[in-house]
């Protein structure tokens, strides 16, 4: 049996009689740069997350530059980042000239740990940034106490986590600027990149209308700095239909997560991903870990399982502060021990709403084969 770690092929099919028209009708209006398609999807996305603004943009990673330029960050400021998280989320930072200070994450959540953030303030610090990681949201009350003490800037990251909601309120609202993004891969994705930016700060709002099409509300008539990060026409209108669809989809995926638990639950050698008690989890990934034998022992697993068809992924194998193009801020191995030991253990299983019932059982019997053999 084959079981991808992603197919976007199936659900393709599944929904093309709506997709084709919808591409067909830009085609036929060449609204190909933002324009309706596009508009209408940030009024309904942002319905969805129950946040009052929305913009489309051109990938996630430039919804995280925007997210921090908005709110001002710039060169000499300090920015809060999780060391586990992929490297977009930090990019946002440095795309400002401002310098990522990396916080560890939480055993249970995976997601930046509120007690380990005060030790990494300083007097540069402008902002800190919560990404929900693996569609699981952080822990946003404590966080926000932090931010409140320190008087700074909150940030989602909301690239993994569509929908996800945190004490029963959507993410994307609960900060000061949020960012998504709609890579294909993610749990609502473009037939291309895109990504948007969402805010309930009405002036914060007004800016990132003008920093996204070049500093200009009026064509050519630029009154602040800017840049080209405008939503294509094509993937406005594919997100709109596929927006339909993501309650759907992500009851789907959540089915899939209960399913692998329902199965690898009791295994003494699998730590499943725990779901908080604050947190509507909407699973983009599955990461589980081996509970010994590290990066090697994980490293043989992903083969075995390759071996009978399954593919597997890792988020991520090596955390922020041990990458290469970081090594002048000064980390070493060892300073982020609860994000160094995810990245050695940690393997994301195959997740998306189409698996079936009989494929997860598959790659749960394989993982249990190997453990048992
Ligand atoms: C995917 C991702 C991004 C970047 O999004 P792109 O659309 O690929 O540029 C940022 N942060 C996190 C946590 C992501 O998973």
């Amino acid at each position: 049996m084959q079981v991808p770690f992603l197919d976007l092929k199936v659900q393709y099919q599944s929904i093309k009689n709506e997709i084709n028209p919808a591409i067909q009708s830009i085609l036929d209006n060449t609204s190909f740069v933002l324009g309706k398609a596009v508009a209408d999807f940030e009024s309904d996305f942002a319905k969805a997350h129950n946040v009052k603004h929305c913009f489309g943009v051109s990938s996630g990673t430039d919804g995280n530059h925007l997210a921090s330029w908005v709110l001002g960050i710039g060169f000499g400021d300090e920015v809060i980042v999780p060391a586990n998280t992929f490297i977009a989320t930090a990019w946002g930072a440095t795309l400002c000239g401002a310098k990522p200070v990396f916080v560890d994450c939480e055993k249970d959540s995976y997601n930046l740990d509120p007690q380990k953030i005060p030790e990494a303030i300083t007097s540069k610090t402008k902002a800190i940034v919560a990404v929900h990681l693996y569609g699981q949201p952080a822990d946003i009350d404590n966080i926000s106490e932090v931010v409140k003490k320190n008087n700074l800037f909150l940030i989602e990251d909301c690239a993994q986590a569509h929908i996800a909601e945190y004490k029963g309120k959507k993410v994307g609202g609960l900060s000061n600027t949020a960012c998504f993004s709609f890579y294909p891969g993610k749990n609502l994705g473009a037939y291309g990149e895109g990504g948007a930016v969402t805010t309930n700060d009405d002036s914060a709002a007004e800016k990132l209308k003008v920093l996204r099409d070049h500093g200009a509300l009026k064509k050519y008539h630029h009154d602040s700095l800017g840049h080209n990060y405008r939503m294509e026409g094509i993937q406005g209108a594919v997100l709109g239909v596929k927006l339909r669809y993501l309650n759907k989809w992500t009851d789907a995926r959540r089915r899939v997560a209960s399913k692998y638990r329902e199965i690898l639950g009791n295994h003494e050698q699998i730590i499943l991903p725990k779901e908080m008690p604050y947190a509507k989890h909407v699973y983009h990934l599955f990461v589980i870990q081996i509970a010994k034998g590290g990066s090697e022992k994980r490293d043989k697993l992903a083969s075995f399982l390759n071996e009978n068809g399954i593919s597997t992924g890792l988020h991520y194998p090596i955390p922020l502060h041990l990458q290469k193009c970081f090594s002048d801020l000064g980390y070493k191995k060892g300073d982020f021990p609860v994000s160094e030991r995810l990245a050695d253990n940690g393997l994301s299983l195959p997740m998306y709403p189409e698996l079936s019932d009989i494929q997860i059982e598959y790659v749960c019997e394989k993982i249990k084969h190997f453990f048992d053999k």
